[in-house]
């Protein structure tokens, strides 16, 4: 539903219409170009998303809160990969471009769906270290111990779900916030 709105044509500039057309999978609308045949195929962007053990304070999982949002939740750290890189390279920049944590070792936890936001999320477990120095993206950060933290039922809240079973502790759940900002892959 969610992500890039396209009205004209990024190749020709005609504006695009909703079009059907058959395709691999049968008939299938989407934004087309008739004019030189572009297709906006929509497909969900993947976003990169660190539980951050912290191994110099004691084991404890680093969360921050957007500037952006109203309420006052705090999620993991987030953000799109850049061309030319791997996940992992793109998770470690992006710990220390919002914490300047530097990132020990990562682990894969899992991909998750967030189709709200026409997302995949794949998410790591990183040991990091360090001076925490929030970028101005991020207006603070807490520290909790695992057993503390509490999931919500989206996105990287099922991803910090399942790194916490992993660890024999049972999650504990809370309700979405309504709402969040774009953005916000929890
Ligand atoms: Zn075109």
């Amino acid at each position: 539903m969610s992500g890039h709105r396209f009205n004209y044509c990024p190749n020709c500039a005609t504006e695009l219409q909703w079009l059907a057309r058959l395709e691999d999978g049968g008939e299938k609308a989407r934004l087309r170009c008739v004019a030189c045949d572009w297709t906006h195929w929509n497909n969900p962007t993947p976003v990169l998303a660190a539980v951050i053990e912290m191994a110099d304070r004691d084991g404890q999982v680093l969360l921050a809160r957007n500037a952006a949002w109203s309420g006052k939740m705090f999620a993991l750290i987030t953000g799109f990969m850049e061309a030319g890189e791997t996940p992992e390279e793109g998770i470690a920049r992006e710990v220390l471009e919002e914490t300047s944590l530097k990132v020990d070792a990562l682990k894969l936890i899992g991909v998750y769906d967030f189709q709200r936001m026409n997302q995949i999320i794949i998410a790591y477990h990183a040991v990091a270290r360090g001076e925490i120095a929030l970028s101005p993206e991020l207006a603070e950060y807490r520290l909790y111990r695992p057993e503390d933290i509490k999931c919500w039922r989206a996105g990287t809240g099922y991803a910090v779900a399942d790194w916490l079973t992993a660890r024999g502790i049972t999650p504990q759940w809370v309700d979405l916030p309504p709402r969040p900002a774009p953005d916000a892959a929890a």
